[in-house]
């Protein structure tokens, strides 16, 4: 596996590898790797002939509260984990390669922004957005697999990709969970034993909306009032949010249909906020 650090040297290689009629696929990541970015490797290595993966935090997207100091990193770990799973180039730029002091340009996908986490985490999808938009400009990509754990923004890229011609295909990828049902994320490291008991509430309250649904409950009222009052008596959690929304306009609904999608933003021990997401009905 080669590590390129410098975006025009790994924009060379796409090119090289081009003239050899290959195929490439892209997993943008913020590194510390687990199960979940692994899975997106393996799948890119389906569709695709080489795969790419983007090792880089991106600052622009963490709010000044936020955890961008803190964000785990083990760079020796990452590539030993991607290149166990056949990842071709791991493309791992320093900030002041992406980005330059005279940088005027940033890229806002409208309204499916303003939900959900974008009403929390006002300017973080800019900062995704443009991230993306810098990424898929130096790899040129033929396609990229992204997570469903970021259901909204995987609704964002998609937007962006079909609405600025860019011509990369997306591929989403399923949530890819502990055996206990909480969703894979590198800020579960964060948690220790208790937090991360109390982190179950967020696939549980899940799993509490969708065993009401199956039962004939479509009211989102009657929902919210249920997951709420679960997630409020464990421990230690702090709601963010708890949206029924369309899975596509990503707007709120007030009855359950098969495009309903629950998605929740729990803080953790005042500190670590998780986000976790399902459709509510089976078979949807
Ligand atoms: P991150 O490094 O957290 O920015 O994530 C990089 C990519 O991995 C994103 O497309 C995420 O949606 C995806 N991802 C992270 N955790 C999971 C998970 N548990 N299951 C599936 N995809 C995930």
């Amino acid at each position: 596996m080669k590590i390129i650090r410098n975006p025009a040297k790994m924009t060379a290689w796409s090119r090289e590898q081009y003239r050899t009629g290959k195929t490439i696929g892209l997993v943008p990541t913020m590194g510390y790797f687990h199960e979940g970015h692994l899975s997106l490797m393996r799948m890119a290595g389906r569709r695709a002939n080489l795969v790419v993966v983007s090792l880089f935090v991106n600052p622009t997207q963490f709010g000044p509260n936020e955890d961008l100091s803190a964000y785990p990193r083990d760079f020796d770990r990452d590539r030993e984990l991607a290149a166990g799973v056949g990842v071709d180039v791991l493309f791992v730029p320093d900030v002041a390669a992406m980005y330059s002091s005279w940088e005027k340009t940033t890229v806002i996908v409208r309204d499916l922004t303003d939900h959900l986490c974008g009403a929390d985490r006002p300017g973080h999808f800019a900062g995704v957005a443009t991230v993306v938009t810098k990424l898929f400009n130096i790899v040129q990509p033929d396609l990229a697999v992204f997570g469903q754990k970021d259901f909204q923004q995987l609704a964002v890229i998609r937007r962006m990709c079909t609405d600025l011609n860019m011509g990369i295909e997306i591929i989403g990828h399923p949530i890819v969970r502990e055996a206990d049902g909480l969703a894979m994320s590198s800020r579960n490291t964060y948690l220790d034993d208790s937090l991360r008991e109390s982190a179950l509430s967020l696939s549980r309250g899940i799993d509490l909306a969708r065993r009401l649904a199956g039962a004939g409950e479509r009211s989102v009222k009657q929902l919210t009032i249920a997951i709420r009052a679960f997630i409020n008596s464990c421990p230690e959690t702090a709601i963010d949010y708890i949206s029924f929304v369309n899975d596509r306009s990503l707007h709120d609904v007030t009855v359950v249909d098969e495009e309903t999608v629950l998605a929740l933003a729990v803080k953790i021990g005042g500190r670590v906020r998780l986000i976790d997401n399902s459709y509510v009905l089976d078979g949807s």
